[in-house]
């Protein structure tokens, strides 16, 4: 049995429950003296729950010399120092595929959202301008456009499927070429140019931080579209803001930003934006499978010491 069990939020209650009930298991997030906590009981933690927000903070791992695994709520991983983590020993697990499709469709959403001014269209209909100033301006079709999709991952791939059926044309950029009849480009560069729409579905962290910088803005155009459901780390945020303010690109839908939940505030300022607050996977259905991953995970650890889905 796991002697004693670490989490830093509460993934679900009824999740959660199933945890407290079965471990010797403590709510971080909950504790008013965490140093005294840490004192008497780091050394009997052997797993932490946690999720790709929080990940583990470095002086939390330091005081919990006998972890053996981390299950998070969620599947990016730019919040783990993997290296430092394989280096101890330490092992990692996340929630992938039972949220792509959600993710995938937030994507979809977000470029239609995008195209069609949603929001704007919302807008113009509650503020009363319809009745008025008569019809809004009219908007642009997301059929015979370019998608263009920054890593074809698991995600990437959901979109792509989404979208060919939808009537639009699909190329990638990724580190490597897949075996799919998507135009492969070697380039973000070269992506952005050919694209009408830009979505981003890699992963944060450093080998891509600010992947997305003036020079890709300007490749994608003035009629060119951003829609990022990865990280806000991805895109050189000041660059975006400057490309939408001056209109050098038509627009941007966006699940995730840089220092969330505070966001910068000149993008509220904007109408060619959509703004999600990083939801991509936040439904009931979605969190529930993912809460309850996070639970077999921990569970398949402590009975067979295995991780039905390690990262490491
Ligand atoms: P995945 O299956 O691992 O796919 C990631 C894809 O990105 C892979 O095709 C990978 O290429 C590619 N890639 C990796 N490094 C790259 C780089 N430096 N430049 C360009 N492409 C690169 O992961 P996934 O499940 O699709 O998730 C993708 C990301 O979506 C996650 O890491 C996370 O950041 C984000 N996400 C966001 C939300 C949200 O709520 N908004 C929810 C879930 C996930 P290879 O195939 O060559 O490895």
């Amino acid at each position: 049995m796991i002697r004693s069990v670490l989490a830093l939020l509460d993934i679900r209650p009824a999740y959660t429950r199933l945890m407290a009930e079965r471990h010797d298991f403590h709510r971080y997030d909950l504790l008013d003296d965490k140093q005294a906590f840490l004192d008497e009981m780091g050394t009997q933690i052997r797993a932490v729950v946690t999720s790709a927000r929080f990940g583990v903070p470095a002086d939390l791992l330091a005081q919990l010399p006998n972890l053996e695994v981390i299950t998070s709520f969620g599947v990016g991983h730019d919040v783990f120092d993997l290296k430092a983590l394989r280096d101890r020993g330490i092992r990692v697990s996340t929630t992938p595929d039972i949220l792509t499709d959600d993710v995938a469709d937030t994507a979809i959403m977000l470029m239609h959202a995008t195209m069609r001014r949603l929001i704007a269209g919302d807008n113009w209909v509650r503020s009363g301008m319809w009745a008025a100033n008569g019809p809004m301006a009219l908007t642009r079709t997301v059929r015979g456009k370019k998608l263009g999709i920054v890593g074809l991952g698991r995600i990437g791939q959901a979109i792509a499927s989404r979208a060919v059926p939808s009537g639009l044309e699909v190329g990638y950029f990724g580190r490597s070429k897949k075996d799919v009849d998507y135009r492969f480009f070697d380039q973000l560069g070269s992506l952005a140019e050919w694209s009408d729409i830009l979505v981003l579905a890699c992963p944060g962290g450093a080998a891509t931080n600010g992947i997305v910088d003036q020079l890709v803005l300007d490749a994608l155009g003035e009629d060119g579209v951003i829609i990022n459901i990865a990280r806000g780390s991805v895109i050189d945020e000041p660059a975006l803001i400057g490309a939408l303010q001056r209109r050098s690109i038509a627009g941007a839908g966006l699940d995730v930003f840089e220092g969330e939940p505070n966001i910068d505030p000149a993008f509220s300022k904007l109408d060619n934006v959509v703004l999600y607050p990083h939801l991509a996977s936040g439904t009931v259905e979605t969190r529930d499978a993912m809460a309850q991953l996070v639970v077999d995970n921990l569970n398949a650890w402590d009975e067979r010491g295995e991780l039905i889905t390690p990262i490491i």
